[in-house]
Parts: structure tokens; C-alpha cells; sequence
């Protein structure tokens, strides 16, 4: 391949603690908890002009349980801050046993919601602005600059021109990995099926609103990719997809709504509408950090010392597990952390960690860890653990599962129906 050299001169602006790069669930988590403990200059960077990543603009508007299942939450801070925010102004699917916090009793009904993905994006942006935290819209994440392995800014490219942000620490809360990748920092690719989620309106849906009260059932998935998380109904003729090249995101993209559009062709026009499609690629597993460690399915149910998190799978009753702070980080990298869909898990086990509420947890304690780093002049892998859960604990998140949940039969593959997916 031939290159060029290219050599510019472009303006730098003032420097911050922490830039937050993409402004999904999990880069809002980590700004704001960054903000709330006392990290004065943060600014979050997002390349759509809606805040909330695949939660509100790829329209993936559901919480998957936080719940193990049994009537047991186990997935709090945040990412029930952000559940309850996420109903408070618009519909939800809230159990009626989940919706006064956690049953009394044993039940199998599961800790999840629907939401308005537009209402929840304006409130996350809200949120930012409340806590203030800087925001920039529109403005892509372009380049890093690096010295030894420390990134020392990064090159934001937007309406004004690329221009030059100094950072102290980063968040790398892109979906994607950009930053680490672009610091030269090893990553893992993983694969999509063929999948589009859409929604239509129809006169049956509105009637179906109308006369149920429930302007939700309005609305009807409608799909372009017919695969789910599994890769079931992945069709036999297509590829995988990694989409981390911009063909492959385009083809994926292109063959979605090609497949949608067919759909339209048929049927009366005036009957239904196509309305709401994702403004950007429902992709779940594109690129995650090779961190100091990886998830695994056999880490269930094992305490981490380092951890900054239990959880639970979304699919399966019982199984628990914790994200230890070292598959958030690379050591070789002192100012760079993941958080979200970029941190560092294998198999299933990476499902379990990207979705939305795990996804808030780890920007939670992204967020976190960056205040101490700042505070006391730290590499990232520095940061003392037992201070990071404390103040972890003191936001409600519950650190270590407890051992009484943990079932006799530890081997139990019990699904259990959460209705979506
Ligand atoms: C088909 C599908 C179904 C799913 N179903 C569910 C479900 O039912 N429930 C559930 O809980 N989870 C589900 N998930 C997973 C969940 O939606 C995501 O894993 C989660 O929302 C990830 O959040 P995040 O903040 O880590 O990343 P993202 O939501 O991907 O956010 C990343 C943000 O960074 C921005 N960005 C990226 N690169 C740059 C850059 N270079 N510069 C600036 N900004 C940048 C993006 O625009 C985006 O806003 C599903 C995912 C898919 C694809």
C-alpha cells in the first residue's frame, strides 16, 4: 500500500483532567461519576449529534435484567440511577413486582424496562450538562497523539477543523476501542450477525395504543437482519461482520435497510409508517481492549479482589459474576481506561459485560478510578483498589455478590424468558 505523509498545523485547546471519548451509556456513566467525585475538567466527546450510544440512537431501548433472576437485584449504582431515570418521563415495562425496588418475595420475574430512546437521550444530555461535565456533539475522536505508550491528547476533528484537546487521563468509552487501537494498543476483534432492529407504526399498533392506553404498543419491532445474539436465523449466504472497516459497516448497514426497504414495497402506504431506525450500526461485539484480564464463563460465581462490580447474565437465572478493574485497563497504557462494550471479555462472557447495565457499571467505576488517578498524579493500574470500592460502595454499587445466591448446582443453564432479544 502506498501512504503520504500528512503534516499540519492545527490549534490546541486547553487542556482537561479527563476526556471521555463517545457518549454511550457508558461514557455518560464515567463522565458523571468522574464530575461527582470531584474531577474538575471533564468534557465528553460524541461523533452523533444524541447522547447514549446504542441505548438511545441505535435503538436498542431496553434494559436487560438486573436481577438474578430469583427476585434478587444485583446490578445497582448507576446503572439503577439511569434505569429509574430512563422511565420517569416517558413508558416503561417495569414488573409491576419491580416497580417499588426489589419483591419481597422469591419471583422469576425479571429486573427490566423499555424506554423512549429520544426522551432518555435528552436526559442523559441533561445530566451532563447538570453535573457539568463539557460536551461536544458532532465532534469525532480523530487521532491520539502518543509518547511512550501515554496518550497526550487527542485530535478532534468537527465543524471548527481538527484541532488539538491535552488530556491527563482518557476514558476509552467508544464501543469500539478507537483510542486504545489508535495508541497502538492490542485489541480483539469480534463478530455480528446479520441484524437490524427497526420500528414501525401501523393503524392496527395505533389502535392497539388507543385502546390499551399504552402509547408503547404503538410502536413494532420491524427487522431488516433477521439474526438474534445467538446467531439464529443469521442467513446462510452472508458474511460475518466485524465492523471495524468502514466496508464492512457500510455492506452492513447498506444490506439492512435493503433487506427493510423490500418490506415497503408491499402493502398500503397509508397504513404504516417506519419509524424509528437506528443512527448507528447495531453492531454488538466489534472491538474490545486486551486487557491486564478477561472475563470468562468459568469466572462465574469467583470473587475478584479487584473487583468494581457484580453482576448477572441477562440470559440464564442465577449466574453471577464481577468485573475485575484489571479488564478495564492495559498497564502498558498509564492514562487510558475502557469502559463499556470495550472492555475485555471472551465468549459469552463478553455478551454478559457489554449490555447496558454492566456497560453503565464499568463507566461508574471508569469515572471513578480516573478521580483518584487525577487526584494523586497516578498511572491507571496505580489506583488503589480498596479506596475505588469504597467509593464504589458509598454509590451504591454492590462490589461482591453474595455467597448465598450462589446455587447448589452451580452447573445450571436455566434460562430464563426476559421477553426481548
Ligand atoms: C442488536 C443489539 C441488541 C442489543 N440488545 C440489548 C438489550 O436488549 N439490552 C441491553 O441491555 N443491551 C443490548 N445490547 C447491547 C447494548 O446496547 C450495548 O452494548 C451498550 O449500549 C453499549 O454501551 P456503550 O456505551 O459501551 O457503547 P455504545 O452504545 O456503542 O456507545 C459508544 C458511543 O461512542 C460514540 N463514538 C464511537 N466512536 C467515536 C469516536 N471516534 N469519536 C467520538 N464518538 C465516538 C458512538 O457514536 C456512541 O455514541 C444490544 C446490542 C445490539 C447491537
Amino acid at each position: 500500500m502506498s501512504t503520504i505523509t500528512l503534516t499540519r498545523e492545527i490549534p490546541v485547546k486547553k487542556e482537561y483532567d479527563l476526556i471521555i471519548a463517545g457518549g454511550g451509556v457508558a461514557g455518560v456513566a464515567a463522565a458523571v461519576s468522574a464530575r461527582r467525585h470531584g474531577v474538575k475538567k471533564v468534557l465528553l466527546v460524541e461523533k452523533t449529534v444524541n447522547i447514549g450510544g446504542l441505548a438511545t440512537t441505535g435503538l436498542i431501548n431496553f434494559f436487560v435484567p438486573m436481577c438474578n433472576g430469583r427476585g434478587k437485584q444485583i446490578i445497582f449504582g448507576m446503572a439503577e440511577e439511569l434505569l429509574r431515570e430512563s422511565v420517569k418521563y416517558g413508558f416503561d415495562s417495569l414488573p409491576d413486582e419491580w416497580k417499588d425496588g426489589e419483591p419481597k418475595e422469591p419471583t422469576s420475574a425479571r429486573y427490566i424496562t423499555h424506554y423512549s430512546p429520544w426522551i432518555f437521550s435528552f436526559q442523559l444530555a441533561e445530566l451532563l450538562k447538570n453535573e457539568g461535565v463539557e460536551l461536544l456533539l458532532d465532534t469525532l475522536v480523530n487521532d491520539v497523539v502518543v509518547e511512550h505508550n501515554i496518550v497526550k491528547g487527542l485530535v478532534l476533528e468537527s465543524k471548527s477543523g481538527a484541532e488539538f484537546y491535552p488530556a491527563k487521563y482518557i476514558v476509552d468509552a467508544t464501543g469500539d476501542s478507537d483510542i486504545f487501537k489508535r495508541a497502538g494498543a492490542p485489541t480483539v476483534e469480534g463478530k455480528n450477525y446479520f441484524t437490524y432492529v427497526a420500528s414501525e407504526v401501523n393503524l392496527d399498533s395505533c389502535k392497539d395504543a388507543y385502546e390499551s392506553l399504552d402509547i408503547k404498543r404503538a410502536f413494532v419491532n420491524v427487522h431488516g437482519g433477521p439474526a438474534n445474539l445467538y446467531g439464529g436465523k443469521h442467513p446462510e449466504n452472508r458474511p460475518y461482520y466485524t465492523g471495524v472497516t468502514k466496508e464492512d459497516v457500510t455492506e452492513y448497514v447498506y444490506e439492512n435497510s435493503m433487506v427493510l426497504l423490500e418490506r415497503y414495497k408491499n402493502g398500503d402506504r397509508n397504513s404504516r409508517e417506519l419509524a424509528r431506525i437506528p443512527f448507528m450500526p447495531q453492531f454488538r461485539t466489534t472491538r474490545h481492549i486486551k486487557a491486564d484480564y478477561s472475563l470468562k464463563m468459568e469466572d462465574v460465581y469467583v470473587h475478584f479482589d479487584d473487583s468494581i462490580g457484580a453482576i448477572n447474565d441477562f440470559d440464564h437465572a442465577d449466574k453471577l459474576f464481577e468485573v475485575p478493574y484489571r479488564a478495564m485497563i492495559n498497564s502498558e497504557y498509564p492514562n487510558l481506561i475502557a469502559a463499556g462494550r470495550c472492555v475485555s471479555g471472551e465468549g459469552f462472557a463478553w455478551d454478559i459485560l457489554r449490555v447496558i447495565p454492566p456497560a453503565i457499571i464499568t463507566g461508574q467505576a471508569a469515572g471513578a478510578a480516573c478521580a483518584i488517578a487525577v487526584s494523586g498524579d497516578l498511572a491507571i493500574d496505580k489506583v488503589d483498589i480498596s479506596k475505588l470500592q469504597n467509593m464504589l460502595e458509598k454509590d451504591n454499587v454492590m462490589i461482591h455478590f453474595d455467597d448465598s445466591l450462589v446455587p447448589e448446582n452451580r452447573n445450571s443453564d436455566e434460562k430464563v424468558d426476559i421477553g426481548h432479544i
